[in-house]
C-alpha cells in the first residue's frame, strides 16, 4: 500500500471535499489524505472570526446531515449558526391544496437546519487544521493516469506542474466539473429552462422557524428561515424558480420593486417583504452519471449529481454518499484490499445507489409535478398534498425524505475506533 506518494488525492476542497477529508481523518487516520484545491484558501488561511453577513449563501441541512455531523465532532460547532427548521409548509398558489411538516409530530428538535456555506466552510477548516490532510491550495487536478494498482495525477500550480501518485482519485470538483468531463464519465443532463435567484430577504412577521416551499405556475420557490440559532427572527433565505425572461426582467427592477413581484408569488404568509439583499442567480439543470466510478476513480457531491435546489437535496445526499464512501474504504482497510480497486468502488456505488435514485427521483418529481399546468394534474396534486396531510403514512414517508432519513445509514466507526463529538473549541 505504501508504494504511492499518498493514499487518497481529493480533487476539490469544497463542502464536499472538504467533509470527505476530515470525515477520512476521523475514521481512518493510518490513510494519508491529500486535497488539492483551486481556490487560494486553506486551513492555515483562515479569518479569526466569523461575522454573519445579511448577503451569505446558505444551504439547508436535512436532519439526517445532522446526525452526520454529530458522528464527525462537528456538530457543537456547527450549531451555533444553524437555525433550525421546525415545521415545513408545502403549498400550491392558487389552488387550495396544502401540507404542514412538524419537527414535534416525528420527535425531533428540527426537520433541518438552514446554515451559511461560509460557516460550514470555515467550521469544516478548522477542524481539519487538527488533522494530518495535506492541503494543496492553490493548485489544480489537471490530468489522472490509471496505474496497475492506483493512479497518477497531474497537479498544476502557479510553480509548475509536479505528479503525485495514490491509491484513489476522488473527484469533488463541483457541478461544472472539467475532470469528469476530461475523465470521459457520461453526463446524463437535463436542462429545467429555468434559473433558480438566489437573495436573503427581511420580511416584516417573523418566520417562526417554518421552512415555505411554495409551487407557483411560473415556477418553485423556498423560503428558509435564516438568522439567530434560538429567536426567530425575520431574515429568509429564498430561493426563487424563473424563466430566462422573467429572470432578466426581475434584475432590472429596484429592490423595492423586487420586494413587491416577491409578495405577489408569495403572498403574506411571512408579512411583508421590507428589503432584498445581493441577488445571484444559476442556470438549472439535472445532472447524473450513470456510472461514478472507474478503476481508481470516483466522482462525489455534485460531480456525481447536480439537483435542483429547490427541494434542498443537493448536498444532502452528498453528505450520505461521503459516508457511505468512507464505509466501503473502511471496510478494504480491513480486508487490505486497494483502495482504488473497481471491486472497492463498485460496491460503494451499489451501496450508495439507491439513496441517490430515490433522492433524484423526489427531487425531480417535485420540480416536474408542480411545474405542470394541466388542470388534471393541478388537481391531483392539491389532492396529493391534502392526502398527505390526511395520510399518515403517506406524510411520514415525505417527511423522512425531507429529513434525509430515507436511506440506509452508514457505519462509519467500528466498536474499537469511536470517536466522540468533541468540544475543544469551547
Ligand atoms: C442555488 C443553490 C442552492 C442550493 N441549496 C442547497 C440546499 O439548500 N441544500 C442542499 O443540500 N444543497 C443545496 N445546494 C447544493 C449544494 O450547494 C452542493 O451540493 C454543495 O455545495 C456541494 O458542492 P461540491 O463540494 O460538490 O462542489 P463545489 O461547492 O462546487 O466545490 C467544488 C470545489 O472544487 C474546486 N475545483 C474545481 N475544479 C478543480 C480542479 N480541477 N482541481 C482542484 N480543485 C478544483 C473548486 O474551487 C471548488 O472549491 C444548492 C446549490 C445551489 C446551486
Amino acid at each position: 500500500m505504501n508504494q504511492h506518494d499518498t493514499d487518497i488525492i481529493i480533487a476539490g476542497g469544497g463542502l464536499a471535499g472538504a467533509t470527505l477529508a476530515l470525515a477520512l481523518a476521523r475514521t481512518l487516520p493510518q490513510l494519508r489524505v491529500t486535497v488539492v484545491e483551486a481556490f487560494p484558501l486553506s486551513p492555515e488561511a483562515l479569518p479569526d472570526s466569523y461575522q454573519p453577513s445579511y448577503d451569505a449563501r446558505s444551504t439547508a441541512l436535512a436532519w439526517g446531515s445532522r446526525l452526520i455531523f454529530e458522528e464527525l465532532g462537528l456538530w457543537s460547532r456547527l450549531s451555533e449558526h444553524a437555525t433550525p427548521i421546525r415545521h415545513i409548509h408545502v403549498s400550491d398558489r392558487g389552488h387550495f391544496g396544502a401540507t404542514r411538516l412538524n419537527a414535534a409530530d416525528h420527535q425531533q428538535e428540527a426537520l433541518g437546519y438552514v446554515a451559511d456555506n461560509r460557516w460550514m466552510g470555515l467550521c469544516l477548516m478548522r477542524e481539519l487544521l487538527q488533522t494530518d490532510v495535506v492541503w494543496e491550495a492553490p493548485a489544480e487536478v489537471t490530468a489522472m493516469q490509471p496505474l496497475p494498482e492506483g493512479v497518477r495525477v497531474t497537479l498544476g500550480a502557479d510553480n509548475g506542474e509536479r505528479e503525485l501518485t495514490a491509491q484513489c482519485l476522488v473527484v469533488a470538483d463541483g457541478g461544472r466539473s472539467g475532470l469528469r468531463e476530461t475523465l470521459g464519465f457520461r453526463i446524463n443532463e437535463q436542462a429545467y429552462d429555468q434559473h433558480a435567484l438566489i437573495a436573503n430577504v427581511s420580511t416584516s412577521d417573523s418566520h417562526g422557524f417554518t421552512a415555505f416551499e411554495r409551487f407557483t405556475d411560473a415556477g418553485p420557490m423556498a423560503l428558509l428561515p435564516h438568522g439567530s440559532p434560538i429567536r426567530a427572527g425575520t431574515t429568509a433565505a429564498l430561493v426563487w424558480t424563473l424563466s430566462s425572461g422573467a429572470l432578466e426582467e426581475l434584475l432590472s427592477l429596484s429592490d423595492e420593486d423586487k420586494c413587491q413581484r416577491l409578495q405577489q408569488r408569495f403572498g403574506w404568509r411571512l408579512g411583508r417583504f421590507t428589503h432584498i439583499g445581493e441577488c445571484s442567480h444559476y442556470p438549472l439543470t439535472l445532472k447524473t452519471v450513470d456510472e461514478a466510478v472507474r478503476p481508481g476513480v470516483v466522482l462525489v457531491g455534485n460531480a456525481a449529481h447536480t439537483l435542483h435546489p429547490v427541494a434542498g437535496q443537493g448536498f444532502n445526499l452528498a453528505l450520505r454518499g461521503l459516508m457511505a464512501l468512507v464505509e466501503q474504504f473502511r471496510v478494504a482497510v480491513e480486508q487490505q484490499q486497494p483502495l482504488g480497486s473497481l471491486g472497492v468502488l463498485n460496491a460503494y456505488q451499489i451501496r450508495h445507489r439507491r439513496d441517490w435514485q430515490q433522492t433524484v427521483r423526489f427531487s425531480d418529481s417535485l420540480i416536474q409535478l408542480f411545474g405542470n399546468h394541466l388542470p388534471l394534474v393541478t388537481t391531483a396534486r392539491d389532492a396529493g398534498l391534502m392526502g398527505l396531510d390526511l395520510l399518515p403514512g403517506a406524510k411520514r414517508w415525505f417527511a423522512r425524505q425531507a429529513m434525509g432519513l430515507g436511506g440506509r445509514r452508514a457505519e462509519l466507526r467500528t466498536p474499537d475506533n469511536a470517536f466522540p463529538e468533541r468540544n475543544d473549541h469551547e
